[in-house]
Formats: structure tokens, sequence, C-alpha cells
């Protein structure tokens, strides 16, 4: 039960407490494993963004003056929190998005990562100084928040991508307004309510559920100044330019499609092993999941059967149930897409080797779909061009190593790239000439730990800025570069030119 629905409709949270939206359209949310209804999540208005915006500004003053050393103490309580409902909210993380309990604990504790990381905001807040630049003259570089900040996650971390966003801007002394995703948002109701008992003051912290109206409420609002974007490819690229149109600082990490070279000197089974954790996991519904391997045609189809193999091995059904691997796609819809695109792959003359529809059959309710694997697949294919996100891996056979470069370089997505071998010479050829912002050797999901940034490259990525990291902090604070000088008297003069010249 989640206290905070009126019946079975979701509020919005500002200037904290719970409102009700001001809209009349409401969305189902269901369990993507079995179809029941959890909860109806409000479409809201531009009129509840405001409230919230405005919430956010009035705590601003009060908020950002807040030594950081209490600002860091409020989230090393929301950390203990954190970890003290962990059951509870892996459980709700795969109630509304499907994956299974041990993908969702997975999850929370990439999410707690976050809140460790901006609880050491004392030491990543501090400047930089220079004394005696000029006679008797001194700089420094001081860092402040920038004000109201916004957040709009996508469906397939509903705990851990807003904590992305929000530990590192509130605790650098922004306030927030985050627009979760309308189909994953219970998640956040129970952030918002763990962060207030943390002792999070009203208003730092705001959620407004909804969709479009709402991002677009956010990216027009002249006291919003910036956004944090994690989603889709063509949504990252509208959100990007809407907001820099509109004056915001912005960062849109966006869609992905993982590329996977296997070289014959590697451990083949170990390698399968991998990669079938990797694309296969949280239903393939990972920006990291491997959605393409490069194998060299001299292994493929030892490769494959080994893929084949360990796919057969995975356990499909509600995530809630022990010993469940696999768990179902967000919705019907996405479904039925996945299913076209099934569909497109074998027109194309791709081999579809391994057909997870037929595993589906015993399943009548919620949306599932087996490990779905193509064999000559080709990079011009519409399977290997597009992002799939579902549980469907296509194999692309190559010469050796150059061609299975040129074969990753054209996809127009750069997020993550794997490579299997045992050389440490090609290893070390492959991550310093792949184009891709994250590189795995021998690692299936090289998502990087929140002390780095999070850096998606081409299509992958929006902005300058990475989430997560250094660059997180440099996002969500803007810098002010002092150049003081004081007098024998005590008068100080500040930057006027006249008191430069001896
Ligand atoms: P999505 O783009 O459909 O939705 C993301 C957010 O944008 C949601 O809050 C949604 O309400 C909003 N939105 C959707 N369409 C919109 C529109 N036309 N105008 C304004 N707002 C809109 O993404 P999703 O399906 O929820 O999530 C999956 C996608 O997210 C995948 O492409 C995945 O690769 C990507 N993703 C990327 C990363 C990364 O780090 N690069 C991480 C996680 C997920």
């Amino acid at each position: 039960m989640i206290p905070t629905l009126i019946g079975d409709r979701m509020k919005n949270y500002i200037g904290g407490t719970w409102m009700e939206a001001k809209t009349e359209r409401y969305e189902d949310i269901p369990n993507p494993a079995t179809g029941e209804l959890l909860a109806k999540v409000p479409l809201s208005s531009k009129e509840d963004v405001d409230a919230a915006v405005q919430a956010a500004k009035a705590a601003f003053p009060a908020w950002s003056q807040t030594p950081v050393v209490d600002r860091a103490r409020i989230m090393f309580r929301f950390q203990q929190l954190l970890f003290q409902h962990q059951d509870e909210l892996a459980r709700m993380i795969t109630l509304e998005n499907g994956k299974n309990l041990a993908e969702a604990q997975a999850e929370l504790l990439r999410a707690i990562e976050m809140a460790e990381f901006a609880a050491g905001m004392p030491t990543l807040l501090m400047g930089e100084s220079l004394p005696n630049i000029a006679r008797d003259i001194d700089s420094e570089v001081r860092r402040f928040p920038l004000g109201v900040v916004a957040g709009i996650t996508p469906f397939n971390f509903p705990l851990m991508v807003p904590m992305w966003m929000y530990p590192i801007a509130i605790t650098a002394g922004n306030t927030f307004v985050l627009k979760p995703s309308e189909r994953t948002p219970l998640s956040s109701i129970r952030a918002a309510e763990l962060l207030k008992e943390a002792g999070l003051p009203d208003g730092v912290f705001n959620v407004v559920n909804g969709a479009h109206d709402v991002v677009n409420g956010l990216l027009e609002h002249p006291d919003v100044k910036a956004v944090s974007f994690v989603g889709s490819q063509p949504v990252a690229e509208y959100i990007y330019r809407t907001a820099a149109a509109n004056g915001k600082r912005v960062q849109a990490l966006a869609g992905a499609k993982n590329h996977h070279l296997v070289m014959p000197d590697t451990d083949l089974r170990r390698a399968a092993k991998t990669i079938v954790s990797s694309a296969f996991g949280c239903a393939g519904e990972r920006c990291m999941a491997a959605s393409v391997v490069v194998a060299v045609d001299s292994i493929a189809d030892e490769l494959i059967q080994y893929l084949i193999e360990e796919s057969d091995a995975l356990k499909m059904g509600n995530g809630l149930e022990a010993g469940v691997d696999l768990g179902p796609v967000i919705r019907p819809a996405h479904l039925e897409k996945v299913h076209d695109y099934i569909e497109r792959g074998v027109d194309a003359g791709a081999s579809l080797v391994r057909d997870g529809r037929k595993d589906a059959l015993q399943h009548r309710q919620g949306y599932f779909l087996g490990p779905t694997i193509f064999d000559q697949a080709t990079p011009e294919m519409v399977i290997v061009r597009d992002e799939i996100f579902a549980p469907v891996l296509s194999v692309v056979r190559v010469a050796g190593f150059e061609e299975g470069l040129e074969a990753i370089s054209k996809s127009r997505y750069g997020n993550g790239a794997c490579i299997y071998t045992g050389s440490g010479r090609l290893g070390r050829e492959f991550v310093q000439r792949v184009e891709a912002g994250m590189v795995g050797v021998n690692v299936g999901v090289p998502a990087p730990m929140g002390f780095f940034a999070f850096s998606g490259w081409k299509q992958s990525f929006y902005g300058d800025l990475h989430a997560n990291g250094k660059d997180g902090v440099e996002f969500f604070t803007k810098k002010k570069t002092v150049t003081s000088r004081w007098f024998d008297d005590g008068e100080m003069n500040i930057g006027s030119q006249k008191t430069f010249v001896k």
C-alpha cells in the first residue's frame, strides 16, 4: 500500500506536501509481470509545474545558505534510510518496472552510491585559490548553486536515474523539481518521503508527475536554470535543443546500441555467459545492455551455440518470485514494437537462431519475451541500427579486429562498447580507438560507478558535462572568480584597473 495515493490516484509532492494534480487526466500503471493495476498517475499541467517551481524558488535562499556540512549530513541520513528500507524499495522497483528482485537490489545499491558521493560535497565544492598572482593581489574561485534545477527521467531505473541528479544537485545547494517517468513513478514517492524523514526542508525536493506537458512546462519555465534528462535519443535531442533555446544549462543522456567484440583468443563460454547476462538482464532494458555481438567468424558458430545454451537456462517470470532471471518488458505497446523489429530482422535476411516469442506463450499475463538471438545480421539492418530496448541480441560476423572496429564505428550511438580478449595489446588498442564513451574489457556492463562521469558519446549524449562524478558537480554549480587586493589602511578594491597598476 502506498500512503500517498487518493484511492489509487497518485499525487504530486510540492513544498513538502502531497497535492492533487490540477488535471482530470490519469494514466494506469500496471504491474508489467501481471497486468494488474498498481496506481493511476496524473498527467499534471503546467500549473502544477509552476507551483512546484515556485515552491523550489521559495526554498532556495535558505537552503543555499545552509552550510554544506549540514546539507551533506542530510544525505548521510538519507543513505541510512535507503538501507533501512532496502527490501521495501527493491520490491517497489520490481513491482513497477518488472526487473527481478536481485536486479532491483543492485539498482538500489547503485542509487545509494550516489547519495554517498553527494555526502562528500564539502570536499567536492572546494574552490581554487592562488595568492599573490600580482603584487598584493589574490585570486580565488568559489562555487555557487544555480537555483531551481529540474530532472526528467526514464522508466528503466526508477530509483537510480533520478538519484544521478538530485543528491548532487541539492547537496550542492540547488532546489529540485523531478519529473519521473509516468510509467514508473512509484519509487520517487518513497524517495520524497525518506528525504523528508532525513530532515530535508520542504520545497528543496519536489515531484511533479506526468508526461509531455510537465516536460514542456519545465523547459519553458524562466525560473528553471538547468535541466538534466535521461531517456531515448529523439526526446534527448528535443530536450537539448529546447532547453538551450530557452537559455538553460542542459545535459541529455540518450539511447544506445552497445556492441561487444568477441576475439578468438578469449574463453568463449565465459564470454557468452557475460554477454547473455548483459543482453538479457533487466529484460534488455538497460542503456548499457549488450545488443550487438561482433564475432570473429572463426569462432562465431561456437559462440552462438554457447549464447543459445546460456539463454535456454534463464528462467522467465514474475521478478518477485525466487529464481526468476528474466522479467517482462515495460508495456504491451513496447512488446508489440519489439515483435515488429523481430519480423523486420527476419525480412531483412538475418537468421533467427533463438525466438523468444515461443517462451512467452506459457505466460498468459504480463508482457514477456524470451531471449531472442539473430545470427548473420549486418550493420545496415534496422535490428542493428535501432535501439530495440528488449531481450533481443544480434550477431554480426567479421573477419577480425579491424573489421570489428569498423562495424562498431557505423553505429550512430556511442554509449558503451566491450571487447572480450586474452590479449592486453588488443584490449589496449580497442580502448584507445573504439568510438564509445564507456568501454569494457572482459566486462559486460561497463557502467561507471557514481564517482565517475557517465560518459556516452555520439547520439547517446547531448551536452558537454556528463552526469555523475565531478562532471555532475560542475553541471549543478557555477563559478565565481574573485580578484582581491587589500591596502595597508584596510580598504579593499576589487577588479578595478586602477588598483592593479602600481
Ligand atoms: P523516453 O524518452 O520515452 O522517456 C524519458 C522521459 O521523457 C520520460 O520522463 C517521458 O515522460 C519524457 N518524454 C517522452 N517523450 C516525450 C516527448 N515527446 N516530449 C517530452 N517529454 C517526453 O525514454 P524511456 O522509454 O522512459 O526510457 C528508455 C530510454 O532511456 C532508452 O532509450 C534508454 O537507452 C535511455 N536511457 C539512457 C541512459 C543513458 O545513460 N544514456 C540511461 C537510462 C536510459
